[in-house]
């Protein structure tokens, strides 16, 4: 399929570099280690559904995004596999 038929284009803010370089830590749940990176509301532009909760995440929310740190799938598989949750739904998971 050729790329230009995309219905939208990613949003620079969700590119793998902010990702990477942006702000973030580690923390431990469920005997794993996970990035976590907190997303303002102005750069939540999508709707995601929380892992947590099973409902909308929806734009214009601050919640956290989180992926695997211990690497077991290599690093850009487990940015591939990244969740959106919202805030109090990571802390009671
Ligand atoms: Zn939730």
């Amino acid at each position: 399929m050729p790329r230009s038929n995309r219905r939208r284009p990613e949003p620079p803010d969700d590119s793998l570099d902010r990702l990477l370089n942006g702000w973030k830590r580690t923390e431990t749940r469920r005997g794993a280690s996970w990035t976590v990176q907190p997303v303002s509301a102005s750069q939540a532009q999508k709707t995601y559904v929380c892992p947590g909760c099973g409902r909308d995440v929806t734009p214009g929310t601050a919640h956290l995004v989180a992926w695997r740190a211990d690497g077991v799938m290599g690093d850009a598989a487990d940015l591939a596999a990244r969740r959106h949750w919202h805030s109090a739904c990571w802390r009671i998971a």
